[in-house]
C-alpha cells in the first residue's frame, strides 16, 4: 500500500482537516516485477550473439586493412564501437534487472571502510597514473566496521570513482573520504571535474539518463544500479555538485551490530 497525508488549511493557515489517501499498488507492484524479468529474460538472451558479432568484428577489423578501403575500414570501427556499447548495456541491463528481481543475494560481512577504500584504489591505479590524475583516500582507521557486501560496494565505489575520472581534467584531483553520522558511515567520492547541472543532480540517478547523450560506451545505468545496491544495503545515495567546479557522490551504509551477519537477497 501507498500511504500519503495531505493537511487542508483556511485562507489564515489554520488546519481544519487531513486528507488520508490509501492506494494499493500490488498491481502496479506485479507489472514492475513483470518487466524486469522480461528485462532480464531478453537482456540474457542478447548475450550470445552480441558476442559473436562482436568476435566477427573484431576479426574483420584485425585483417581486413589489406582489402578494403579506408571509408570501408571506418565504417567497421563504428560497427565495432557500437557494438561494444550494446554489450556494455547488456551487461549492465542484466545486472540491473537481477537486482529488482531478486536475483542477487548480498553476503553480509563487517568490514573495515579502509579495506573497501584499498580495494578502489587498486582498481584504479594505472589509470589514475595514466590520466595525471591524484587519488587520495583519507585516513578512515578510527571509524566502526561496516555491515556491508564488500564486492557489490567496492562495485559502488569503482562506478564512482571510474566517473569522477572520467570528468576531471588532466591534474585533477579526486578524493575518497567518510564520517559516521548516527549509526551510519556517510562514504564520499569527490572530484574537482565538470560538475553536474543542477536539473540533473536527482535525474541521473534513474535508468538511461546521462548529462551528454553523445558520449561513446555510455548507457546511463551505472548509477541507476549503485542506487540499487546500496537500497539494498538500507542506505542512502546523492550528489552536491557546483557546475564547472566538481562534484560529491554520497552514499551511506550501516555501522556494524554485533550479533549476527545478515544474508539477504535483493
Ligand atoms: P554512465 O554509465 O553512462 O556513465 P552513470 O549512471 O554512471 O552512467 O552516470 C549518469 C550521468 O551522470 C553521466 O552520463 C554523466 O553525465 C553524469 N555524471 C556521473 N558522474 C559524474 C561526475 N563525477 N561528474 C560529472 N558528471 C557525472
Amino acid at each position: 500500500f501507498l500511504f500519503s497525508a495531505t493537511a487542508i488549511g483556511r485562507r489564515d493557515h489554520n488546519i481544519t482537516g487531513v486528507v488520508l489517501l490509501l492506494k494499493d499498488i500490488t498491481q502496479l507492484r506485479e507489472l514492475e516485477r513483470l518487466k524486469s524479468e522480461f528485462v532480464m529474460a531478453a537482456s540474457h538472451e542478447l548475450r550470445t550473439p552480441l558476442t559473436s558479432i562482436s568476435m566477427s568484428i573484431d576479426l574483420l577489423l584485425e585483417h581486413a586493412s589489406q582489402f578494403l578501403p579506408e571509408k570501408e575500414m571506418d565504417l567497421l570501427q563504428a560497427a565495432h564501437d557500437e557494438v561494444h556499447r550494446m554489450k556494455i548495456m547488456v551487461h549492465d541491463l542484466l545486472d540491473l534487472s537481477k537486482i529488482e528481481t531478486g536475483r542477487i543475494e548480498l553476503e553480509f560481512e563487517y568490514v573495515p571502510v579502509a579495506t573497501l577504500f584499498e580495494h578502489a584504489r587498486g582498481i584504479f591505479k594505472g589509470q589514475v597514473s595514466m590520466k595525471e590524475v591524484s587519488l587520495t583516500v583519507d585516513n578512515v582507521e578510527n571509524l566502526p566496521l561496516v555491515q556491508a557486501d564488500t564486492n557489490k560496494i567496492v562495485w559502488v565505489l569503482s562506478n564512482l570513482v571510474s566517473n569522477a575520472l572520467r570528468y576531471v581534467e588532466e591534474g585533477g584531483h579526486i578524493r575518497l573520504s567518510a564520517e559516521r553520522v548516527s549509526n551510519h558511515i556517510h562514504i564520499s567520492v569527490q572530484d574537482d571535474g565538470t560538475g553536474i547541472p543542477p536539473e540533473y543532480q536527482t535525474r541521473i540517478f534513474q535508468k538511461f539518463v546521462r548529462v551528454n547523450t553523445q558520449e561513446i560506451g555510455r548507457t546511463g545505468l551505472g548509477l541507476a544500479i549503485c542506487k540499487e545496491i546500496v537500497r539494498a544495503h538500507g542506505g542512502t545515495i546523492w550528489v552536491e555538485s557546483d557546475q564547472g567546479k566538481g562534484s560529491v557522490f554520497t552514499f551511506t551504509v550501516p555501522v556494524a551490530e554485533r550479533g549476527e551477519r545478515r544474508r539477504t537477497t535483493i
